[in-house]
C-alpha cells in the first residue's frame, strides 16, 4: 500500500467539494489592473489564507504597496525536499462583457461536447483553477495522512496580470523566508489534451535601438545625392550583414554559450508532430526563415535570434519627397538561449555596427532591457521525477517543452532566490485566457490535482 493511492481516491471522491471551493474563489472579482477592484483583490487573498489555514498551513496576507501577497508554510518530514509553489489570484479584466456567453463571475460547469465538461468564468484557467489544483492535492494528502510529504511554502501573487510591480521588492525583502530547494510554477499549459508538459526553457531578450546619423540636416537628393552619405543606405547594409545566406547570425561571439539540444530531447520534440506546415500554415507561411537544418520547434525553443522590429528614416508620408535623411534608426531585438550573456550580446552588436560605420557618420545606441534565458538542466533529478509522475497520470507521456517568450517570475526566482523552477500546468490552448469565455477543462482541474499528488509523492523518493 503506497501513501499515494488513498490520496488519489480521496481526490476522486471529493471532486464536487473541490469544485465548490474553486467556484467560491472564482466569484471574487480580483481584477488587479483596475483600482475599482482593489477590495476584491484583498478579498481573494483573504479567502486563500483562510482556506490554507483550514488545511493546516501557517498562512498570512502580506501587504505590499500594491495588492497583497499570500504566503503560507507547512513543514514536512526531515530529508524531504522543500518546494515553493507559485500561482496568482488576480485576473484579467472581462471586457468586452457582451461577448461572454455566461457571467464571467458566476462560474458554472458546462458540457461543451459529449463527455467534455469545462469550468466557465474569468480566472478558471488563469490562474485560480490552476493554483487550486495544488491546494486540493495538499488538502487531500493532509486529510489522509495528517501531514504533507514535502516541506511546502506557497506564494500567491495578486499583480501578475498587471506587471508584478511589487514582486521583485517582495522577493528581495523576504528571500530567506521564501528560499526553497526549487519552485513549482503553475501558470502554463499542456502540449495537448492528452500530453502533459513541463516547460524547461524560456528564451531571454536583449532590446536595442540604433540610430545612424550623417549630415547635420535633411538634404535634397538632387543637390547632394551621390556625394553625401545616406544613413538609410548605411543602416540597411549593416542590418543585412547580421545574417548570412543560411540565416546564421554573423556577429562575432553571438553563439558563445549556446549549446546543442540533447538528441533525445530533439527526438521527443519531433514526436510531437509539429511541422513547418502545421506551425506556419495557420499564419499564411510555409518555409521556416531561421537557420537551415533545424525544425520549427527547435528554432523557436532552443535557438537564438536577431530580429528587426522597426525601422525608420527619411520621408514615409503620402506622396514622394526626394530627401536624403540626416538619420535613420532601427529597433533590434535578440532572443537568447542557454548561457548567452545579454551584456556581451549588446556589446558585440554595438561593435559590429561601429566596425561598419563609414567616414562622416556617427551612431547612437539606446538600450531597451535585457534578460538572460532560463534553461533547466535536463539531468535535474526533480525534473525526471516530475516527468515520470505526470506520465503516470495522463494518457501520453510528459514532454519537456520550451517557450519562445518569457515568464518573468522564473527569472526572478533565479535571481532573487537562487532557485530553479519547474513549470507545470494543465491549461489548454483553447482556454481563452485573457479573452471572453475563459474556461478550464474539468479534466485539467481533476487530473491536475491528481498530478500534483503524484509529483509530491515522487519528489520524496
Ligand atoms: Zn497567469
Amino acid at each position: 500500500m503506497t501513501a499515494l493511492n488513498p490520496v488519489l481516491d480521496r481526490l476522486d471522491k471529493n471532486l464536487d467539494q473541490s469544485l465548490d471551493r474553486l467556484f467560491d474563489l472564482l466569484k471574487i472579482k480580483s481584477i488587479s489592473t483596475d483600482p475599482a477592484f482593489s477590495a476584491d483583490c484583498r478579498k481573494a487573498a483573504e479567502w486563500l489564507v483562510a482556506d490554507l489555514k483550514s488545511i493546516g498551513f501557517d498562512a498570512s496576507v502580506r501587504d505590499t504597496p500594491g495588492h497583497p501577497m499570500v504566503v503560507a508554510h507547512h513543514d514536512g518530514p526531515a530529508g524531504a525536499p522543500h518546494v515553493l509553489f507559485y500561482g496568482h489570484y488576480d485576473v484579467q479584466p472581462v471586457d468586452p462583457l457582451n461577448l461572454w456567453h455566461d457571467d464571467p463571475f458566476a462560474p458554472a460547469l458546462k458540457e461543451i461536447e459529449p463527455g467534455r465538461k469545462v469550468i466557465t468564468g474569468r480566472g478558471s484557467s488563469d490562474d485560480k483553477g490552476q493554483l487550486m489544483t495544488f491546494v486540493e492535492a495538499c488538502r487531500a494528502w493532509k486529510a489522509e495522512h495528517g501531514s504533507l510529504p514535502c516541506r511546502i511554502t506557497i506564494l500567491f501573487e495578486g499583480e501578475e496580470e498587471s506587471g508584478s510591480p511589487s514582486l521583485k521588492p517582495f522577493l528581495d525583502a523576504n528571500a530567506k523566508e521564501l528560499k526553497a530547494d526549487f519552485a513549482l510554477v503553475c501558470d502554463t499549459g499542456m502540449w495537448d489534451r492528452e500530453t502533459p508538459a513541463i516547460s524547461t526553457a524560456l528564451r531571454g531578450l536583449v532590446g536595442e535601438e540604433v540610430v545612424i546619423k550623417a549630415a547635420d540636416r535633411d538634404l535634397h537628393s538632387g543637390e547632394f545625392g551621390g556625394a553625401a552619405a545616406n544613413p538609410i543606405r548605411i543602416l540597411a547594409r549593416i542590418l543585412a550583414d547580421i545574417h548570412d545566406e543560411n540565416s546564421h547570425v554573423t556577429i562575432p561571439g553571438f553563439y558563445d554559450g549556446v549549446e546543442e539540444t540533447p538528441s533525445q530531447v530533439l527526438k521527443s520534440w519531433e514526436a510531437l508532430g509539429e511541422t513547418a506546415e502545421t506551425f506556419l500554415g495557420p499564419i499564411g507561411l510555409s518555409v521556416p526563415s531561421g537557420e537551415k537544418g533545424r525544425s520549427v520547434l527547435e528554432l523557436v525553443w532552443a535557438r537564438p535570434t536577431a530580429e528587426f522590429n522597426g525601422i525608420n528614416g527619411g520621408y514615409t508620408g503620402k506622396g514622394f519627397k526626394t530627401v536624403i535623411a540626416a538619420e535613420a534608426s532601427a529597433k533590434v531585438s535578440f532572443r537568447l538561449v542557454h548561457k548567452q550573456d545579454p551584456n556581451k550580446i549588446r556589446a558585440a552588436f554595438r561593435k559590429f555596427v561601429e566596425d561598419r560605420l563609414p567616414a562622416d557618420c556617427s551612431v547612437e545606441f539606446h538600450p531597451h532591457g535585457g534578460s538572460p534565458a532560463i534553461q533547466l538542466s535536463y539531468d535535474s533529478p526533480f525534473l525526471t521525477k516530475a516527468k515520470n509522475a505526470l506520465s503516470d497520470e495522463w494518457p501520453k507521456p510528459a514532454v519537456m517543452i520550451a517557450m519562445g517568450g518569457s515568464i518573468p517570475i522564473v527569472g526572478d526566482f533565479q535571481n532573487f532566490l537562487g532557485m530553479e523552477s519547474l513549470l507545470v500546468g494543465y491549461g489548454l490552448s483553447d482556454d481563452r485566457i485573457h479573452s471572453p469565455n475563459e474556461k478550464y477543462d474539468l479534466s485539467s482541474f481533476h487530473k491536475g490535482q491528481r498530478s500534483w499528488a503524484r509529483i509530491l509523492d515522487a519528489l520524496t523518493r
